[in-house]
């Protein structure tokens, strides 16, 4: 009788997953187990939304796994080598199978375990559940890491999409089955409740990652390429939480949404569905950079940028609280800031408006943004949360130009036109008509009486001059431009 431990990490699904079914493959037996040991990830443990997120797709995960026969050990520690080597002991396994991550930390910490485990004899493997293309697969034709999209996905995109592995029906487990955790024993869940908002817009879980995309199926992907940059439309997946914690994975989504483009016969599908999977490229991409460019998630891939005159901590204390609490006075930015604190999630147009204010008008640094997302959103990724803060910034790859500042107001007219995302976020300007919501500090003063609305009082006046801020920032911006000849970080 051989038995192996499959080391579940952000893998949290039956189907599709190259450990489980490797280690199915090759032994009698498999014991399915998780290891808790966030400080192995520091500086990057997981925030508080992600720790809420990982509690409920445990639960889901471990009900998945017993009702085809094995249960999930759970165990926690600050050292994963050493809680696997008890489990190895403690069950006799002769293998430990898992899926790669692609953290620097994790990737470092993960090597020296399979090293470790190797030199005890055991058959230690990673496979990939999470990408479409492992980061070091993929060169530019210099033998260089890409840092710009459009070619990486040139590449990237055109390889053949493996086949999705079928789910398993059973798992056979060892009779004896060592002692664990219960979920409840991590305490992921927050002790103040702020997290009821999380429950009526999520599902964690295998079974609620296939519904959500379901949903996506029979209404948004059909109108993706042309409403994505809607908030207030709900046209785009909202998969990024359950992609992040491995509930579903990037293969099976590029061969379920082709396959339907094949049944259903809808007008204009294609164009839609490849869009997405475009998308999904920008999520390989991310993780691409953060495996070249692992000191990314603090510093700027471009030096110059080191030198980027941000304002001083003491200085914007009190415009960064405003931003997080969702009280700037611009209501884009606040209704953006707000979606995020109560659902721990941000539409990716509002993202990008957001961070351009934080980093542009407030000129507060990125990296501060970077951390409070990452606290807060349930689909908080180090790879596409680096990538979308010095994107932002303007300091990253394939980055907006510097001098590209969005105007939140123009922005908020083009994409909330009839302010449905303004109204539902900031109740307190909803009475004001249409036109003024985007900018009501602009609105004629009989506007606001026929409102019942009081600048200031009411709901707070914008904590800066969008126009004075921009100058500010361009001014900022043209002390380090000049030609790029700095090579990035490695
Ligand atoms: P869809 O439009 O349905 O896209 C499908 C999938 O593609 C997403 O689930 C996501 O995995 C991937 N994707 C889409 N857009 C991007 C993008 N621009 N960059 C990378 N991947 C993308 N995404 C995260 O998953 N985690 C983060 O921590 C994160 N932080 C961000 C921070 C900033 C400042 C910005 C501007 C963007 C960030 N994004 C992040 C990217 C993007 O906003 C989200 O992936 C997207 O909003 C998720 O919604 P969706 O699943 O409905 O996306």
């Amino acid at each position: 009788m051989s038995t192996a431990l499959v080391w579940f990490r952000r893998d949290f699904r039956v189907a599709d997953n190259p450990a489980l079914i490797a280690a199915l493959a090759a032994h009698d037996q498999v014991l399915p187990v998780y290891i808790h040991a966030p400080d192995e990830e520091a500086p990057w443990q997981p925030g508080a939304a992600s720790r809420w997120w990982l509690h409920h797709s445990l639960t889901a995960h471990a009900a998945r796994l017993a009702a085809i026969g094995a249960p999930l050990v759970i165990r926690a520690g600050r050292d994963s080598l050493a809680e696997l080597r008890k489990l190895v002991k403690e069950t006799g396994a002769t293998a430990v199978h898992w899926n790669r991550l692609y953290e620097p930390a994790l990737i470092a910490r993960d090597t020296r375990i399979k090293q470790a485990l190797r030199d005890d004899g055991l058959d230690a493997e990673s496979h990939n559940s999470a990408l479409l293309v492992e980061p070091w697969e993929l060169k530019t034709g210099g033998g260089d890491p890409y840092r710009v999209f459009t070619p990486f996905w040139r590449n990237a995109g055109a390889r053949a999409v493996r086949e999705p592995l079928a789910a398993p029906k059973k798992i056979s487990a060892p009779k004896k089955i060592p002692a664990g955790l219960g979920i409840d024993q991590l305490k992921l869940l927050p002790t103040i409740r702020w997290d009821d908002g999380f429950y009526a817009d999520w599902t964690p879980g295998e079974a609620g990652a296939w519904a959500q995309t379901e949903a996506f199926c029979s209404d948004g992907a059909a109108h993706y390429k042309e409403q994505r940059d809607l908030p207030a439309q709900a046209s785009t997946s909202r998969l990024s939480p359950h992609l992040h914690f491995g509930e579903i994975g990037p293969v099976q989504l590029v061969h379920h949404t082709r396959r339907l483009v094949g049944e259903r016969q809808v007008k204009g599908l294609t164009g839609n569905i490849e869009h997405f999977i475009r998308e999904l490229g920008w999520r390989e991409f991310s993780h691409h950079l953060l495996f070249h460019f692992p000191t990314t998630p603090d510093q700027p891939l471009y030096p110059k940028f080191a030198a980027f005159p941000w304002r001083d901590a003491k200085d914007y204390a009190n415009d960064l609280r405003a931003w997080q609490r969702g009280l700037t006075g611009v209501p884009i930015v606040d209704a953006g800031m707000r979606q995020l604190w109560i659902t721990g999630w941000m539409h990716n147009r509002v993202r990008m408006i957001v961070a351009s204010f934080l980093t542009k008008n407030l000129l507060i640094p990125w990296q501060e943004g970077a951390r409070w997302f990452w606290d807060t959103l349930v689909d908080a990724s180090l790879a596409q949360n680096t990538l979308g803060w010095q994107w932002s910034a303007g300091c990253g790859a394939d980055a907006a130009p510097y001098f590209r500042i969005f105007n939140p107001v123009l922005q908020s007219g083009k994409v909330d036109g009839e302010g449905v995302y303004l109204r539902h976020w900031v109740p307190e300007i909803s009475k004001l008509p249409d036109a003024s919501l985007h900018a009501p500090w602009e609105a004629k003063p009989a506007i606001w009486l026929a409102a019942k609305f009081s600048p200031g009082q009411d709901y707070p006046k914008p904590i800066v001059s969008l126009s004075e801020s921009r100058e500010r920032a361009l001014a900022a911006y043209a002390r380090i431009k000049g030609p790029d000849t700095s090579s990035p970080l490695l």
